[in-house]
């Protein structure tokens, strides 16, 4: 049986020396003692281009997750909305694998679908529209090939720009839409997700095609951090480093097993 840990939202920032640190003592403490660690995105404040790391005062962050894979942890890491330029590069520095979003994951033998999340907030209209734009590879491609200055110059628009707009927006468009969410679901064939982005750490139950399905919500790192832990067939939402029960579920293979089967 596998051990995996999933964290996201962490919004690592060199401005925010003490959530690097924690995020450091994380590595070492938890996640080198786990089989993998999965990414689900917003690892980073932003990502101007794996060419930026060390200009962003990244690299202390890189040098943490590097030392998992001379542990034999694997590493898989897919894109937020703030560090979506994510590439190759960077991934090969740090041996992890970048995975799509979404995915369907292979955990112990359940299928669970994985997601950053923010493609579920159908509601929020403007930021679907700018999420199309920026992830075409026309669209990076002339980014990336802007100078790291302009980047981080429009890096620095959108977050205000975002920042202004979400001021603005009702908390309900900042959540995900359900049908958005069961959607999601029926079209990969699973009944379990887990995903961040949202900030709002729980799980879910709900009923999909007369079946049990469940949604995982993690937490973002701003107060303190927190990561969900998977051991056979149990999920635990733990806040760190304290380790308090945020929530818990069990998941048998049995309740787990694809939607086709039980509608079969
Ligand atoms: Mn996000």
């Amino acid at each position: 049986m596998t051990t995996s840990l999933f964290i996201s939202d962490l919004h690592l920032d060199p401005g925010r020396p003490e959530g690097i640190q924690l995020f450091d003592d994380f590595i070492r403490k938890k996640a080198l003692y786990a089989d993998q660690l999965i990414i689900l995105g917003d690892l980073f404040e932003y990502w101007l281009g794996d060419d930026a790391c060390e200009y962003s005062g990244y690299q202390a962050i890189a040098g943490s997750l590097a030392i998992l894979a001379s542990h034999n942890t694997k590493v898989f890491f897919m894109h937020g909305n703030r560090d979506f330029l994510v590439g190759k590069d960077f991934a090969l520095s740090i041996c992890c694998q970048l995975l799509p979003d979404p995915t369907v994951f292979r955990l112990n033998d359940q299928n669970v679908l994985l997601m950053h999340g923010d493609s579920l907030c159908t509601d929020d209209v403007v930021h679907q529209q700018f999420r199309a734009v920026s992830r075409s590879s026309e669209w990076q491609r002339n980014t990336l090939a802007k100078t790291i200055h302009e980047r981080e110059e429009f890096a620095r628009q959108l977050r205000m720009n975002s920042q202004k707009g979400n001021a603005e927006k009702i908390e309900s468009i900042m959540d995900v839409n359900q049908t958005a969410v069961e959607d999601a679901l029926l079209e990969h064939n699973v009944r379990l997700l887990i995903h961040g982005h949202t900030h709002r750490a729980a799980i879910h139950k709900f009923q999909l095609a007369g079946k049990t399905a469940h949604r995982i919500v993690l937490g973002d790192w701003y107060q303190q951090g927190n990561y969900l832990v998977h051991d056979q067939t149990k999920f635990s939402l733990l806040s760190y480093p304290d380790e308090r029960v945020l929530a818990t579920v069990n998941i048998s293979k049995a309740s787990a097993a694809t939607l086709k089967k039980h509608l079969a």
